[in-house]
């Protein structure tokens, strides 16, 4: 069954005789084999959206479909990946087609003569199904793939095979109801379809990111789904390299759609410099890259980001907390504007197709923390972080609007905080987290009992300041009262000892649990003690002039391995604000 091309718009074709095909077919287009995907089939027309430059096409070009919607390869070799938004490895294609992305190329995803040291775990007579884990492969110093049964088979195990194999020579036989299966350690999943599970899990364990404004103020679970929108230069991309290389997650799926010129060639050149500080490998040994140039057609772009989802899911099936981050989801909804734009669809809120927000939950609704398929019981997470980058950093437009509807994480970057320099410029005014509650419970059974006291009091300092700012500018400072002042100053703690954190630090750029927690306490009992000094009619300026609040200050640079030095922080705080208390108590007797 063959097609023929009846117009070309830039990105979109329309071909007729393709009765035969299926919505989300493959095709192949015209003698250069240009891959292309059909997004509207309306009788015998086909609208398809063409993944390479369609110059030099025209009407009468012939059409085929392959009878299978687009998928990713899936098995040993991705890690360390660095692919084009339908999986093509851009690595490869540079070193077979020089600089550009040649037409209708042929490079396999996956390298299919290297070989890997597979280990046996299934024994011959074990009863499987799928997702049961055949065997593993070391594919690098820090990621151990799982080779598991493929969906829709289960049955026997009639050998496997310990040894050297490529991706596609068979690792194991499978008795089933249908006969024998070969398994090799090559899956394909077509990257529309989130790939099954047993059942969702409540996300109430954190994804621990080390970032203090985060994991203190607005944490996220393993498994949920955060946006990170801001202005041009606000900090997105800072924010998602530091998830990246710290979050406590052991799979990373990058998807870069650059907004600058070259800003993609900067993620190319710069994420496999990252170290990642675990290991001390290279970042990219538990990473797979998904690179989004400006050069490359808009059509792949649309497509990126489920096809790092499915990856993720992939990962997540064997037992992994992936964690994968979209920068930035508006170019990407720019490349579905466009699309819908040339197939004529009626345009919704500034041209935006109406179906934007079912398209982005689609890729968000995929994240989750879930028990697995498989015999045994197991857990595995995807957790989506996807930047927005608004116009001027106006939240009311379309992209932003529809995410903050999906996402139960919003971290509001704002321009003021960047201008100031304050990083991340997490906007704790209006940023929040859905998750904070219910993992409240986690951070005082595992990090402190009153972890959540002192979230809670710092969310009420900051916010009473943004009040006591108001009056300040209405009536000046002279009004507060020296608790209102004191609240000011422990206010101002907060954000440049304790919210403030400096990514390219070597120390600051990442704080434990429990760093976080003692760093937090100091400001607390300052400010509680300094209020009890100054129920004792205590000087004011004797407060905040405490010569140990600029240990305080300089607190975050402590590294982990000197911890215990916050209690001798704290213990020498204690004591001299009750000495200033008692003397204060003093004077007034
Ligand atoms: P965006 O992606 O929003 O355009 P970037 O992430 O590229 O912005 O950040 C712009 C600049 O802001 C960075 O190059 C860096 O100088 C600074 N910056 C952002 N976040 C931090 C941080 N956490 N620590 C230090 N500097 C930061
Ligand atoms: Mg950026």
């Amino acid at each position: 069954m063959q097609g023929k091309v009846i117009k070309v718009s830039g990105p979109l074709i329309v071909a007729e005789g393709m009765a035969d095909s299926k919505l989300f077919d493959v095709v192949h287009v015209s003698d250069k084999n240009l891959i292309g995907e059909i997004i509207e089939l309306r009788g015998d027309k086909a609208s398809i959206q063409v993944y390479e430059e369609t110059s030099g096409l025209g009407p009468g070009d012939k059409v085929v479909s392959t009878g299978a919607p687009l998928s990713v390869e899936l098995a040993p070799g991705l890690i360390e990946g660095i692919y084009d938004g339908i999986q093509r490895p851009l690595i490869d294609i540079y070193k077979k087609y020089g600089d550009r992305i040649g037409r209708g190329i042929e490079v396999n995803n996956i390298d299919r003569e290297k070989k890997w040291d597979f280990i046996a775990v299934a024994k011959i007579g074990d009863d499987v199904v799928a997702g049961d884990v055949l065997g593993t492969v070391q594919e690098t110093p820090i990621v151990s793939h799982k080779i598991m049964v493929p969906y829709g088979i289960e049955g026997k195990i009639v050998s496997v095979m310990d040894g050297k194999y490529t991706i596609t020579d068979t690792v194991a036989i499978i008795k089933t109801k249908n006969g024998n299966e070969k398994v090799c350690m090559l899956q394909k999943w077509p990257v529309r379809v989130g790939r099954p599970y047993k059942s969702k899990m409540s996300p109430d364990v954190p994804m621990v990111t080390g970032q203090r404004v985060i994991d203190t103020l607005f944490p996220i679970a393993l498994g949920g789904v955060a946006a990170v929108p801001g202005p041009f230069g606000s900090g997105k991309t800072v924010v998602q390299h530091q998830l990246a290389k710290w979050a406590d997650a052991d799979i990373i799926v990058y998807v870069g759609c650059g907004e600058r010129g070259n800003e993609m060639t900067d993620v190319l050149n710069e994420f496999p410099e990252l170290k990642d500080p675990k290991s001390g490998e290279p970042l990219m040994k538990r990473t797979v890259l998904i690179a989004n140039t400006s050069d490359m057609p808009v059509a792949a772009r649309e497509a990126s980001i489920y096809t790092g989802i499915t990856i993720a899911e992939y990962f997540r099936d064997m037992g992994y907390n992936v964690a994968i981050m979209a920068d930035s989801t508006s170019r990407w909804a720019e490349a579905l504007r466009e699309m819908s734009g040339r197939l004529e669809e009626m345009p919704g809120e500034e041209g935006y197709p109406a179906y934007l927000g079912s398209r982005l939950a689609e890729f968000y609704e995929r994240a989750g923390i879930v028990n697995v398929l498989g015999s045994e019981d197991k857990v595995g997470s995807v957790t989506a972080i996807g930047a927005v980058s608004p116009q001027g950093g106006d939240l009311s437009e379309p992209v932003s609007q529809a995410t903050l509807r999906i996402v139960k994480v919003f971290w509001g970057l704002s321009s003021a905080l960047a201008y100031k320099r304050h990083f991340p410029a997490i906007d704790w005014l209006i940023s929040y987290s859905l998750y904070a509650d219910k993992l409240n419970d986690w951070y005082n059974e595992n990090v402190s009992a009153d972890f959540s006291r002192l979230r809670a009091f710092a969310m009420s300092i900051l916010q009473e300041e943004a009040e006591l700012d108001e009056i300040v500018r209405l009536v000046g400072a002279d009004s507060l009262s020296y608790k209102d002042r004191l609240t000011m100053e422990t206010a101002k703690s907060i954000r440049e000892d304790y919210l403030h954190q400096n990514a390219f630090h070597e120390v600051d750029t990442y704080a434990s649990l429990t760093k976080q927690y003692k760093m937090l306490k100091l400001l607390y009992d300052f400010y509680r003690l300094g209020n009890e000094a100054l129920d004792k009619d205590a000087e004011f300026s004797d407060i905040i002039n405490l010569p140990i609040r600029e240990k305080i200050g300089r607190a975050k640079y402590i590294p982990e391995s000197e911890i215990d030095s916050f209690d001798e922080i704290n213990k020498e705080l204690v004591e001299s604000l009750k000495a200033i208390a008692n003397n204060g108590g003093e004077d007034n007797e």
